[in-house]
Formats: structure tokens, sequence, C-alpha cells
């Protein structure tokens, strides 16, 4: 499948490509020659560099099983027989790390058993590929199986980027933008900027392509990506494996990238020739010009990218970074005196390696490496030791050379092949709330709680061979690089730099892959929702607009300040009912802050004078009398992440307008796409003029066109009124997903 993919785009890269040169008026980076050959129409579109929306044709789409329910509850309700682009589903998210691979599963079969059977069923119907629980992490898989060298691929997850391992621009969206992309819709992105990183020299000792990306948290910070394409090059990228770059794109995330990607190399093509893909790898290669810059932007890099950053990987030094956060960055050896000055609790509780960051052959080669001298010495993992493999074939492969036997051996948990502690889906037996603790792992995020749901915990991040070692001694305060420690015996021993291979020399070992391939023709198959369900419910079309101006709606709630989508859809509790609209919206604005009492997420329902009442309390009752509601916010409402939840409650609530001072790019179009009307205060001041009591119009919606002001007239309490001027950025395409009631019903 993807052999045909590859096939056909580099067929037609060369004519868009001296197109593109010619717009542009210079050379292509590697980022531009995916994006111009993704465009859905290279020449109407704009192309302009942090202003243009690009609208663009991706090659593939993959969901993970959290996210994959709404996304799929959205694609079915655009009425296609098939999905319209080669798209997976992969059950990875929802499994409790707690006793083991084999038990943790069956546990999971059974506990997710509703949505695992609606992912299965809408899977086969739709012509979707399903990978199983257990089958592997999401991002591994796509880059055993998928991503090849140019390709633009879109994931329901942000760490997707893990893709630009093998050359292609892999990219984390929420839901409804896959349910859009799988219906037939074009995918919309703004024009990123771009960040060149250019590497020198080679990796050596303990550095490995975890530490240059935890450098680079440390330097750019989590911001630092925001809006931006991180584009590598230079005579060091060719040094690091594929699986390394893929590490490397995968945590790009946490720079707040939208994505990160790597030239086409020849590790990349021995990583295909492993994974069982020649044909691919061949193919690449007799492209490959057009799978890297155009030589002059490796000339001078300075005039093709919007920031350019030097690493000497020679130079590079092991990292910790955390607790917290990820751009809180150290050399290891630095971070001995940082604890004792910050006073982090020095005793590690929990050491874990493996993830879709960094269980690759060459990750788990070295750990075992580094586990094998503390054996030799007699010792045994001191802190909690867990490793979650990545894939089938990784486990498989572990077990066949022995690593699996050494780490059992050190005291270590094989956990199954799938996200478990990495997104919080772990029972810690010895997390207590409320006391603060220590643990490292080679994961990717660390904020607050993200491992153990405990918010109290200090969580670190280090390459899966750093991790290793922290095991063994249980001891943050410990440097593994340059300090000796006492062997059973009482002698001191230094660890030796890790070493590994790359790639397995018996190639890779084959379990039961765990793929499930759809039906040839699903027409007749039903998708299977039980109507009893409590974490799943077929969506229904929003109506469609009526064709009348909205008159004197009362006023929902009116946000003050920092408004994010976790605001409008908080997260943590209400995950479990992302497949269920009406139950998920009850969380709806439960972490905002309203401008009229003090605790979030409260209103006052302004029809029967009832306060302290929940704004989804509220909104139904609304909503029950037939009347819509007017949303009123503040500046970048909506920021944050480009959860479809926070669009949908309120369009589901019946909430018609919402007027801010400014939004978050996706959550303004999120909203757009639900049939929601998106409105800018001209005057910002106006924000002020709105009170509790306010019933709100807007007027001259038969006249919607693209750049015109949109009058809306505020009815105060005592009878008078006052009219203001909102503008807005709805283009002629969201002008019928308004009257259609949403995008997807425009589709039909
Ligand atoms: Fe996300 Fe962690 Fe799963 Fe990777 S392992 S997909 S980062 S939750």
């Amino acid at each position: 499948m993807s052999m045909d993919l590859a096939k056909k785009l580099y067929a037609k890269m060369p004519e868009v490509f001296a197109k593109a040169r010619k717009k542009f008026g210079r050379g292509l980076t590697l980022a531009d020659k995916i994006l111009v050959s993704h465009a859905d129409n290279f020449d109407a579109q704009t192309w302009e560099r942090g202003k243009a929306m690009l609208a663009l044709r991706p090659d593939r789409v993959a969901m993970q099983d959290a996210t994959a329910q709404m996304a799929m509850l959205q694609f079915m309700q655009a009425n296609k027989q098939k999905a319209a682009v080669p798209s997976t589903i992969h059950c990875d998210h929802l499994i409790r790390a707690e006793m083991g691979s084999a038990k943790d599963l069956l546990r999971a079969m059974d506990e997710n058993k509703e949505v695992y059977n609606f992912l299965a069923s809408a899977a086969k119907k739709y012509g979707i590929g399903f990978w199983k629980p257990g089958a592997g992490i999401i991002h591994q898989v796509v880059l055993e199986n998928y991503a090849f060298p140019g390709c633009l691929i879109i994931g329901t997850d942000s760490h997707t980027p893990n893709g630009g391992g093998l050359g292609g621009l892999a990219i984390g969206v929420g839901g409804a933008d896959a349910g859009e992309v799988m219906a037939g819709l074009p995918w919309e992105v703004l024009h990123p900027k771009l960040i060149g990183v250019r590497l020198t020299g080679k990796l050596n000792g303990w550095a490995s392509p975890k530490d240059v990306i935890l450098y680079l948290c440390g330097l750019l910070t989590v911001k630092g990506g925001t809006n931006k394409i991180v584009e590598y090059f230079g005579p060091g990228a060719e040094t690091i494996s594929a699986t390394g770059k893929g590490t490397i794109c995968n945590m790009g995330a946490e720079l707040g990238a939208t994505t990160s990607v790597f030239p086409f190399d020849q590790k990349m093509v021995a990583y295909m020739n492993i994974t069982d893909r020649a044909d691919l790898a061949n193919l690449a290669q007799s492209h490959k010009d057009l799978l890297v810059a155009d030589s002059e932007v490796y000339q001078s890099p300075e005039k093709y990218y919007d920031q350019i950053v030097e690493v000497d990987l020679s130079k590079l030094e092991p990292h910790v970074v955390g607790p917290h956060t990820p751009d809180l960055a150290r050399p290891v050896s630095k971070l001995a005196a940082e604890a004792k000055e910050k006073g982090y609790p020095i005793e590690l509780k929990a050491a874990l390696i493996g993830s879709c960051t960094n269980s690759s052959y060459e990750d788990i080669s070295r750990s075992a490496h580094i586990a094998r001298q503390g054996l030799k010495a007699g010792l045994k993992a001191k802190a909690s030791f867990l490793v979650s493999p990545g894939s089938e074939r990784i486990y498989h492969t572990m077990k066949r050379d022995g690593f699996l036997d050494t780490f059992e051996q050190l005291g270590g948990t094989v956990l199954s092949n799938s996200c478990g502690p990495c997104i919080g889906q772990w029972k810690r037996a010895d997390g207590v709330k409320g006391k603060a603790d220590s643990i490292v792992s080679s994961f990717n995020r660390n904020f607050p709680g993200r491992n153990d749901g405990i918010s109290e915990t200090l969580s670190f991040l280090a390459s899966p061979e750093v991790v290793t070692a922290y095991a063994i001694t249980g001891d943050l305060g410990f440097d593994p690089v340059n300090q000796t420690l006492k062997g059973a015996d009482g002698k001191e021993f230094k660890f030796q730099p890790p070493q590994g291979e790359e790639l397995p020399a018996k190639g890779f070992a084959k379990g039961e892959e765990g793929f499930v391939a759809p039906a040839e023709n699903g027409e007749g198959l039903t998708v299977d929702i039980p109507s009893t369900s409590e974490r799943l419910q077929l969506l229904q079309p929003f109506p469609r607009w009526d064709g009348k101006d909205f008159e004197r709606l009362p006023l929902l709630i009116k946000t003050k300040g920092k408004t994010t989508t976790d605001h409008i859809s908080p997260a943590g509790p209400w995950l479990k009912f992302r497949g269920h609209l009406d139950k998920i919206s009850d969380n709806m604005f439960l972490g905002a802050n309203s401008a009229f009492t003090s605790e979030p997420g409260k209103g006052t329902n302004v029809l029967t004078g009832e306060s302290n009442l929940t704004i989804a309390q509220i909104a139904r009752d609304y909503k029950a009398k037939g009347i819509g509601s007017v949303v009123v916010g503040d500046e970048n409402y909506g920021e944050g992440s480009s959860r479809e939840h926070a669009a949908m409650s309120p369009r589901f609530l019946n909430v018609r307008v919402v007027i801010t001072k400014s939004f978050a790019r996706i959550h303004e179009t999120n909203l757009k796409k639900q049939g929601i009307l998106a409105l800018t205060f001209a005057d910002p001041k106006d924000y002020d003029k709105i009170e509790q009591q306010d019933r709100i119009s807007v007027t001259g919606l038969n006249n919607l066109v693209p750049g015109k002001p949109v009058q809306v007239t505020i009815h105060k309490a005592d009878g008078k009124a006052l009219t203001i001027q909102t503008n807005h950025s709805i283009t002629e395409q969201q002008i019928a997903w308004f009257k259609a009631g949403s995008a997807l019903n425009a589709l039909n």
C-alpha cells in the first residue's frame, strides 16, 4: 500500500517542485517539498509561512483508540462507504499497566470491550486497518509499517511526528481533522515557519539520539517550535539511525512544533529493508534527490530557514530533563548538585524504559548492555523497573535476543506493547497522593500527574540507557557517566558506556502481528454500538441553520482571562466519555473562569434566576426550552490543543455564537466546522459592556459574506439596547458549513 502511495507521489513531485521553485523564486527545503507535493491545489493556494492556511491532502491517517472514537463517530456522519485515504486504528492507550503484559492485556480486553468492538467493527466496515490491543504503540507501528520518505501522515496523537524518522511529515491532529480527511475533505494547517537544525559530528559514549532532543528542549523551550517545522540536516544527521531520528522527531512535540523531519539517507534504507520494505527502499533510493532539500539550501541554510540551530553531536553530553517540564534540561553530570540545591527527593522510586519514544532495537540493546553490567556486579534494580515495548516485533526480538531475560533478572517487569505508564494508565503500587517522590523514564512527557496521576511526583526524562543505570542505583544523585558504584562484593566499579546494535543482526523476530484487515466490501456490515453504552453514542447531525437571525439569545458564560480547550472541555475523568458526546458535555466550561462568578465552571440560569449551576446544566435547560445561547470570551480564546469536544459540546448544547476579543486559530476553525458563528469584537473594549442579564441578537446573517462585519445588538435588562460591530474570518466554504449546520453536514 505504501509502495503505491510512494510511486504516485514521487511521479508528481518533479512537476510541482518546478512550479514551486518558480513561484517562490528560490530552492526548496525538504519541508517545502513535502508540503507543496501534498497541496490540494498548488496553483490556487497562497504560500506564506506563518500567515497562509494550507489545504493539504495527506497520504494516510493513523488514529489511537482514545481519539479514534470521536474521529470515527464524526466520519460516520458523512455517510461515506469507505475512508477516502488509507487509515488505521491502533489500540494502545486504554491498557492499564499493573500486573505485567499478559494479565494487563486480558483485563483491558474486558474493561474496554465496548470501545474495542466499536472500533473493530467500524474499521472493518469502512476500509480501515485495525491493530488489536497489544499489537503495539501507534507511532512505532506506523514507523515499522507505513511511514516512507516524503509522505504526509496525520495522526490523532501529538507524537505522530515520530514518522519524521523515515523522512516524512507526520503531524498530530484532532479527531475532527481525521474524520474530515477520511470523509474526503482536505486538511487545513497554518503554513509553518521553519527551524533548521544543522547536525555535525557523531554521537559517542553515553550520548544518544534522545539527548539531541532533550538538549534542544532546554535550548528552544516548550514554546520554541510553535507553528514551526523542525528540519534537521548536516553531516551529523546521516550518522543517526532511522529509529534514533524517530525519537528526535517524536519529542519535537515537546517543543510545540507542528512536526520534525530528517532528509532521506542510507539509515532509512537500512530500516525499510529490515522491516520488509526493500521495494520501498529501492524506490526511494532511485528518487533520492526529491527527498532531500535542494543543494543550494544546504549551502546557505540561513536564507531558507527562519531560524538556524547548530548542534555538534560529538560534544553532546547525556541529558536529564524535568521535573514537570521537558525544557528544564541539564547534562546528567549536573543533576546531582541541582537536586541537592532544589531539594528534589534523591531516592528514585521507579525507572521506566520503552514507549513509542524509545523502544527501538538500538535503545533496548544499549539498555540491556547497562543492565548486564549491573548483573555482572551482582546488582539488581533498586527502583521499580518497568519496560514498555513499542510493538510485537520489538517484543519478540527482545525476547529472542535475550534482552527480556536480562531485564527480568535485574528485577524488571515487562509490560504489554502499549502506552501504559506513559499516559497515566499505571496503577503505581507505592505512589501516595500528596507526597512528592522522584521517578525517571525514557518517555516524552513529564507534566504533573502524567504518569501516575499524582501531581506531586517529580518526573524526569532521559535516554533509556541512562534510565537503566538509574534503575540499578535508585539514586537521582548518581552520575552514571562519571561516578563509580559498589558491586555486591563491595568493590567499586564504573559503568562502561552503553553499546548496542542499531538493527538486529538476525532481523526482526515475528510475533502475532495483531493486524486485522478491513472487509473488501463493508456495505452490509453494521457498526457495534450498544444502545445502553455509557462510553459510546452515535452522533446525530447538528440541525441546519433555519435561515433566521439570532434574536435575543441569553449569554451562557462570559469567560475571563485564559480560556483554553482544557477549560472548555476538561480531560481527566471525562476522557472515558470521549465517544459519548451527551455524557462528556456535562464537563462543558467546568474549568473556565466566569466574569460573573468566583467559582470556575459555575453560572446563573437567567431564565429561572437559579445560580451556582454548572454551565452545562444551564445550557441543557435553555436547549430543552428551544433556546440557543451565546458565549463571550477573552483574548486567544480556545488556545491549547485541537480537542474537538471543546467545539462539539457547545454546539451540542445549542451555543450558536461565540464572540471573543480574539481566538486561537485551531479552535476558531473547530467552532466553524461545528456550525457555530465565531465572531470577534471590532473594538475589544466592547467585551467590557457585556453583562450577565444581557440578551444578544446577531442580525444580517442572510448577507453573511467573507470580510464583511456582522452587527450585534446587546439588549440590556433595563430595556436599552446598544449595537456593536464584530468581525470574522469566515470564508465562502465556511459559510456553507454554517448554513448546513456543520462541515460534515455540508458533505452530504
Ligand atoms: Fe503517547 Fe506515550 Fe503512547 Fe507514545 S507511548 S503514543 S507518547 S501515550
